[in-house]
């Protein structure tokens, strides 16, 4: 699996490309907002020559479904994304104008659920889903045994967690998704945030001062 991270928007959020042998690809939380962050997701599509299968949300905060709306116009294809999470597409335009961006469009709507343990496959590939709310009540990070690796929106950061003041968000919840269902995960899983540098399972259990 091939993972290229790349940092976009105002918020600096991670949008992430997953790939693997077989040239599918699917993309993370595609924050892409200007033009030229939308021709970098475009270009590196191309020069790797891979087939985007699926638009996968970890949720739906604005920094995290900016590029929606690009992927469905230009390749036809839906984002996924846990239905708790579903009133913040509702409240996109609203929620960017708060930030004075230039948002006029509204959001993509979602197009297919994402439920808890369902398995996500693209190419020979399958992530399983986990239901980790808190930092926002959809939020679902995508697990994958085989190569060890999680990607967790914005529920766990090197050496820090997700902010639960936000709409529908909620300290008590956050802290269960991560010691009740990322903790579980093998101490080396190498773990993808939505911001910031990636961590391990076994680094946050001994080193985050929040836990
Ligand atoms: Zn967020």
């Amino acid at each position: 699996m091939t993972i290229k991270t790349f940092t976009f928007n105002p918020f600096q959020e991670n949008t992430y490309i997953v790939h693997d042998e077989t040239n599918e690809a699917v993309i993370i939380d595609a924050g892409c907002l200007n033009k030229d962050e939308k021709s970098a997701i475009i270009n590196y599509l191309e020069e790797k020559k891979l087939t985007l299968k699926r638009v996968i949300n970890t949720h739906l905060h604005l920094d995290h479904q900016f590029g929606n709306k690009f992927l469905f116009d230009t390749f036809g294809i839906k984002p996924e994304a846990n239905i708790e999470d579903e009133f913040l597409v509702e409240s996109f335009v609203t929620q960017a104008r708060s930030f004075g961006l230039p948002v006029s469009e509204e959001a993509q709507a979602i197009g297919n659920y994402i439920a808890e343990y369902q398995e996500i496959k693209f190419g020979n590939s399958i992530f399983t889903t986990l239901l980790v709310p808190g930092h926002s009540p959809g939020s679902v990070a995508f697990y994958s045994e085989k190569e060890g690796i999680v990607f967790v929106g914005d529920v766990l950061f090197r050496g820090s967690i997700g902010r639960t003041d936000l709409p529908k968000g909620d300290f008590a919840t956050l802290i269960l998704s991560i010691t009740k269902k990322l903790f579980l995960l093998p101490d080396s899983t190498v773990v993808y945030s939505g911001h910031g540098p990636t961590t391990t399972i076994g680094y946050e259990k001994k080193n985050n001062p929040y836990l």
